[in-house]
């Protein structure tokens, strides 16, 4: 066992003997304790020697008053905690159990807060032997006003990626940090550029005036690993921006200012696993806290196994409790004790920053029976609240298993609303590569679609062209501007709700091919030293600019479309290269016309006749222009049409 998180004091510097002893103490978080207002207090009435128990973090650090759920879980960490008996004498407060783990560093406290308690601070004593030895002062506060009645994102958004350490550098202060392993080094592909939420602040403006209504920023709290610490994955401390970044308190004004312009905010959060030098892995609770095989032992990455009928224990367990990669270990979610801390970590983040939804990492690994408890526990708290989770598997009937409410023959329900739409996505990377063929081209949208027959909710899916998993889709598309604007038009207009990548507007490259570091480019303009500065139209190229504009027009549109945002789809068989669909409800007719073909194409309309119903004449939203007769167009290469019908 280590001590090494826990400096509380130095005993020492200290008069031996029965005294009383208050400090504020200082802990591996401080700046984060002092800067969100949790203040503190131990008071020692002891004799000091070098086995003295103290306490060095609690969490969550304070909580709030009227949750619907009444029972709040403390996990105090120190010396020696492990035997010692808390009490609490406050109004509409009491321990219900206390939790010991093996690890006597550890006291896992579980307590009722009546529904009629007080905002405010309380004190916990921790008594040893009948005698009063530690004593922490916890907090309470007051809800935000109509917190549990947010309403969240949806299908009337479209979401902004972006990768803080990657997009922009608003404070070069806070680079690297003294106590953070790895340093900024703007040279190392792999390594940290120096990108902040203060970046992401100064350009909120930017991302606002490309149409996006939503925000989902990789996560940004610690990640104090020696390398490869920039994509955020490999969390060393869950309740803490990482000071690279940030700070929690920047993080809550990013998400004031991010509503203020119309921007909702998603949390990426990660359950699964965590860093390697997270302090609760330098010293574990209990051994079950994490999976861990004879020999270290990598996921599978196999996520059908665990809806296949047929699948072995042997390749499930590898799948569920092997670990992410080296410097990953993987959490034990069926641990009573984390799971509870997980849950409460994620209400947390909602009620202290604001937060309007989480996308939640890699959600087939973690125990899919928890996440099912945690799908629930969050809306208990937060009925309007939706979560998107990671799926990544291109197969459909695999993928919609994850799909709440999905008639699964195993009974399961991941209660999950959103999923990442990998097979759209696969579906269109491919389409953009191939000749049309009987399946191949334009035909593998139509038969994906098709197949959305596997979804209870078709439209719950976050539909995407690249995330910071993949090539950039400029790349994808084989830097071919036709085949972009195809792309794009897609996202904008099928089901779901479209999720850009940063850079996708302006075009960035970026092979997955040549290595994550490399390809997660930095945004251009984001440094200060930076020759070009995309975020202004003069620093764009005139491409560029097209693009821009291009996602710009139909993102705007699409904020009063209803058709495109909640409305029916109909699809025709593409022809001759040409796929025509429609979004529509009671209010608007939305036809969709692409061209897949490198060469121009001519069509008639009479075989959508059932849809238009001899509406002769529409706007074509790209163009602005109004099209007078629809019953013969003309499409160029690698174009399409968005047409609202006059009906
Ligand atoms: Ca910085």
């Amino acid at each position: 066992m280590h001590f090494d998180n826990a400096k509380a004091a130095d005993p020492d510097a200290m008069p031996s003997g029965l005294i009383l002893h208050t400090y504020s103490f200082t802990l591996k978080h401080n700046h984060m304790i002092n800067r969100t207002s949790l203040f503190i207090i131990i008071c020692f009435i002891s004799s000091f020697s070098h086995a003295q128990p103290d306490i060095s973090r609690a969490e969550p650090p304070y909580w709030w008053i009227g949750m619907k759920n009444t029972s709040l879980q403390i996990l105090l960490y120190g010396r020696d905690l492990g035997g010692l008996k808390p009490e609490i004498r406050h109004p509409g407060i009491h321990i219900d159990s206390i939790g010991q783990v093996p690890n006597q560093n550890y006291l896992f406290l579980y307590l009722t807060i009546n529904d009629d308690t007080k905002a405010g601070k309380f004190d916990i004593d921790l008594l040893n032997q009948g005698r009063k030895i530690l004593k922490i002062q916890y907090e309470l506060k007051e809800r935000r006003k109509g917190s549990a009645a947010r309403k969240g994102f949806g299908q009337e958004d479209v979401i902004y990626l972006l990768m803080p350490d990657r997009f922009a550098n608003g404070d070069t202060t806070n680079d690297s940090h003294s106590l953070m392993l790895e340093k900024s080094d703007r040279s190392n592909p792999d390594g940290r550029h120096g990108g902040d939420l203060k970046g992401i602040e100064d350009h909120l403006g930017y991302i606002a005036g490309l149409g996006m209504t939503a925000l989902w920023i990789n996560p940004f709290v610690e990640n104090n690993t020696p390398a490869y610490s920039y994509h955020g994955y490999a969390i060393t401390d869950f309740y803490k921006t990482d000071p690279r970044i940030g700070t929690n308190e920047e993080y809550v004004r990013l998400v004031k200012k991010a509503h203020d312009y119309q921007l909702k905010i998603i949390m990426d959060m990660v359950f699964n696993h965590c860093g390697q030098t997270h302090w609760f892995i330098n010293d574990l609770p209990s051994p079950d806290w994490i999976h861990n095989f004879n020999n270290y032992t990598r996921s599978n990455f196999k996520a059908p196994v665990i809806m296949d009928p047929y699948a072995s224990k042997a390749d499930k367990s590898i799948m569920l409790d092997g670990w992410f990669d080296t410097h990953m270990p993987d959490l034990n979610q069926k641990n009573p004790h984390l799971a509870v801390y997980l849950t409460q970590n994620s209400i947390w983040w909602v009620e202290y920053a604001d937060l309007d939804g989480i996308r939640m990492d890699t959600y087939m690994y973690p125990d899919p029976g928890f996440m099912a408890k945690w799908r629930i526990a969050l809306k208990n708290e937060y009925p309007d609240l939706n979560v998107v989770g990671e799926i990544w598997i291109e197969d459909k009937t695999l993928h919609a298993y994850w799909m709440k409410d999905a008639p699964n023959n195993d009974g399961f329900n991941s209660e999950l609303e959103y999923l990442t739409d990998f097979p759209l996505f696969d579906a269109i990377r491919k389409s953009l590569n191939e000749s049309t063929g009987w399946n191949k081209g334009a035909e593998r949208i139509y038969y994906c679609l098709a197949k959305d027959i596997a979804y209870k909710y078709p439209g719950n899916n976050l539909t995407f062209l690249t995330n910071h998993d993949v090539s950039q889709f400029y790349t994808i598309a084989g830097e071919n501007f036709g085949k972009f604007r195809l792309g794009i038009t897609l996202l904008l207009t099928l089901r779901g709700i479209p999720q850009l990548y940063q850079g996708v507007e302006i075009l960035m490259a970026g092979d997955q091919e040549e290595g994550h570091g490399k390809m997660r480019k930095d945004f251009p303009g984001g440094w200060i030293n930076d020759t070009l500065n995309a975020f202004t139209p003069e620093g764009r190229t005139p491409l560029q600019q097209e693009a821009f504009s291009y996602v710009k027009t139909i993102a705007d549109w699409r904020k009063g479309c209803t058709a495109v945002q909640t409305g029916k789809t109909l699809q025709f068989i593409p022809e001759n290269d040409v796929y025509v669909y429609f979004r529509y409800n009671e209010k608007q007719t939305i036809m969709i016309v692409m061209n897949f073909s490198d060469n121009e194409r001519t069509i008639t309309t009479e075989r959508f006749s059932e849809i238009i119903k001899g509406c002769r004449t529409g706007k074509e939203i790209i163009s602005g222009k109004n099209i007078s007769d629809i019953t013969r167009l003309t499409i160029p290469a690698l174009t399409s049409l968005i047409i609202e019908l006059d009906k």
